[in-house]
């Protein structure tokens, strides 16, 4: 990989952590995402949404939904970059596939993060490589401050946002229920 490559990379990847950050702000899950056009622009930012009420609103299907929507009939996102906080989850494996991206650059590997993730046997390599569209994949880039997203306590902002912030707050009030529950579910991946 080339300094340049490393040097977007970086920059993407803080504009995905950025994201993740002011969702947590709004009191969600800290994920960000950010795709990238062949001409390096950004074209589509989101923050995960996720609530019981959607648990597809990952920050990875928002943006693809969003990027798809500015491409030319038929381009999907072909010679496009996705950079996702955190690894994708096999729903979001399966959209990427879908929308043919040829590149996939994350922060957090699963493993990092075994506390909120289950241990499981396939990577998202496995899972990309066994798709019509494998798409390049780079993983760890800033991954120590992807981690650290899930350490840092920022303050909330008290204005809704649109996926369901007082669905949030129900769901982690009720996740302090069970422990064992906990993790399982907070397991979106
Ligand atoms: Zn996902």
């Amino acid at each position: 990989m080339t300094n340049l490559t490393t040097t977007l990379d970086e920059m993407f990847m803080l504009q995905a952590i950025e994201l993740a950050e002011l969702g947590a702000r709004h009191g969600l899950r800290p994920f960000g995402c950010v795709i990238v056009n062949e001409h390096g622009h950004a074209i589509a930012t989101a923050y995960g949404t996720e609530s019981p009420l959607d648990p597809t609103r990952h920050s990875e299907i928002l943006a693809i939904k969003l990027a798809c929507k500015l491409r030319s009939p038929g381009a999907y996102l072909r010679g496009c970059t996705l950079y996702s906080t955190h690894e994708p989850c096999c729903m979001c494996c399966g959209a990427i596939n879908h929308a043919k991206l040829s590149v996939v650059v994350f922060g957090s590997y699963r493993t990092d993060l075994p506390t909120l993730f289950r241990r499981r046997h396939r990577t998202i390599a496995d899972i990309l490589a066994d798709t019509s569209h494998p798409p390049e994949i780079r993983g760890g880039i800033l991954r120590d401050e992807c981690v650290a997203l899930f350490d840092r306590e920022l303050p909330v902002v008290v204005a809704a946002t649109p996926g369901g912030v007082a669905d949030h707050h129900q769901y982690e009030a009720d996740d302090e229920q069970d422990q064992a529950e906990r993790v399982e579910d907070r397991d979106p991946h």
